[in-house]
Order: structure tokens, then sequence, then C-alpha cells
């Protein structure tokens, strides 16, 4: 195997120089983290199932129009991407109420929001990313007017097909969060999705027993957390029905055996 230039290590991902000028090689990590870093973990087989989730829901957005930062999956745990400047704003779809909005505002989880609640955080980890309104990001400029249009215009449009996607395999999309960056042609750039959506990033609820299929398992030491991740995976069609286990003990032989 080649050496390859490390970019960046993240919390769930390594970032690799890609083979071609603007391209980037993101690698899928086991390791969880849980309220800014202070719960550490591993999710044996996480990236693999993460990779294959955001390949799958990245590759469909972009049918619906949605411009992406994904190229292809290489492999079990690394995809190849564009290389974009990331916009330091995590972007919060809420549908559900969960999380942080119940603790907030006092509410009780599982409340249907009577209309999306669309947030903004401020990507940093020594502040715990704050959360932030467009006079903040306007005022730090952090990102133009223009690029939040773009940024909110694509986040509703993302939930709304998601939203109708995870409904179609029984799993309620609770709330998600959602990275862009800026793809420069030039002087010029537009804003594409970027990062990753898998369940490290997303509440999925079970429709008809509440079940948790995503982070929450491990954050709130649920256990199964590989389990519901496979769960996930299988739903979208992305494991056949029945052995799921085996699949992923097969996909281990291929790349042992270089086929
Ligand atoms: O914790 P909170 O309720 O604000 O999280 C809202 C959603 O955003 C959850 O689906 C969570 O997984 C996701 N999130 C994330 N990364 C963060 C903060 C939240 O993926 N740093």
């Amino acid at each position: 195997m080649t050496r390859r230039r490390q970019i960046y290590e993240g919390k769930a991902k390594i970032l690799y120089e890609g083979p071609e000028p603007g391209t980037i090689i993101q690698y899928f990590k086991d390791d969880a983290t849980a309220f800014n870093a202070q719960k550490k973990g591993t999710i044996s087989g996480k990236g693999v199932l993460n990779n294959r989730i955001s390949e799958h829901l990245f590759t469909l957005l972009a049918t619906i129009g949605i411009p992406t930062h994904f190229i292809r999956r290489l492999n079990m745990r690394e995809q190849l991407v564009r290389q974009v400047e990331i916009v330091p704003i995590e972007v919060v779809v809420r549908n559900v109420v969960a999380g942080s909005l119940a603790k907030r505002f006092g509410l009780e989880e599982g409340t249907a929001l009577p209309r999306t609640i669309l947030e903004y955080y401020y990507k940093d980890d020594a502040l715990g990313d704050p959360l932030i309104t467009d006079e903040h990001i306007a005022a730090f400029g952090w990102a133009s007017q223009e690029e939040m249009h773009d940024i909110a215009d694509m986040a509703i449009r993302v939930n709304d097909f998601m939203a109708g996607l995870f409904a179609g395999v029984g799993i309620r999309l609770v709330d998600f969060k959602l990275e862009f960056g800026r793809l420069f042609d030039g002087d010029f750039s537009r804003i594409i999705l970027a990062d990753e959506i898998s369940p490290d990033g997303c509440r999925l609820w079970d429709m008809k027993t509440n079940e948790k299929l995503d982070k929450d398992r491990f954050r709130r030491d649920l256990g199964g957390e590989v389990e519901a991740y496979q769960e996930v995976a299988r739903r979208l069609g992305l494991v056949p029905e029945g052995d799921d286990s085996a699949v992923l003990d097969l996909e281990e032989h291929r790349k042992t055996r270089g086929k």
C-alpha cells in the first residue's frame, strides 16, 4: 500500500490527499465520541456501515439535484470526495423534539414539531459548538447571505427527501446534522453538501417501537450500536435480507484476499 498524506483527523473520520488535485479520501473510523468528545469509545464495524449508508444517501440526493462532494466509494472504509472549504456551521434539521432541543426548552422527547426547525451551531469543539443565529453568521463573516440562503434551501430539500425515504422503511427521521462546503472554480465558489449522513449524525427511530437506531444508543449507554446501524443499512436495502453478519464477513474476506 502506498503512503498517503494525511490532511486531517477528526473524531470519526480521517481525510487523506486524493489521487487527483481537488479530491480527498474520507476514511471512516470505528471511533465514536459524544458530548463534545467527553465520552469516547469504539463501535466495531461502524465505519464500514457509515461509509455505505452515506454513499447511498449522497447518491440519492444527487439524483434530486442536491450538489454534493461525493464522487465514489473506493472500498469498505473509504470514499473519494471533492475537496471543499468547510463552512464552519453545523446545520441541524429537526422534525421531532429530542436531544438538546428537549433539554433547552424543557420539552418532552418525541413530540412532533408543528414545523421543521433549522438550527445553526458554530463548529468549534473548544467552545462546545455553540448555538448561533444568522446575525452571528453575518457579523462574524462565517458565510454570506447568499450562501446561507442556499444552505437553508438545501437543508429543507434534504429533509423532505430523507424523511420520505426513511418513512418508507418504517423509520422516523427525528433530526440530523449537515455540513456544507465551498467548491471553488477560480475566484467563484458554490455551496455543496459535504461531510457524511449516517446514524452518527441523525436520530432515527423505529416507527412502530420508537427504538433508537442511531448514535443515541452510544450516548445513552443503550448498547447494540452496531446492530442498530446494521438495521438502518438493511432497511435501506444495503445488506441482503437474512444473514447480515455473514455479508460483512464476506467483505472482510474479499479485502484480505484482494478480490
Ligand atoms: O444534540 P442535539 O439534539 O442538538 O443534536 C441534534 C442532531 O444533530 C442529532 O441528530 C445529532 O446526532 C446531530 N449532531 C451531530 N453533531 C453534533 C451535534 C449534533 O451530528 N456536533
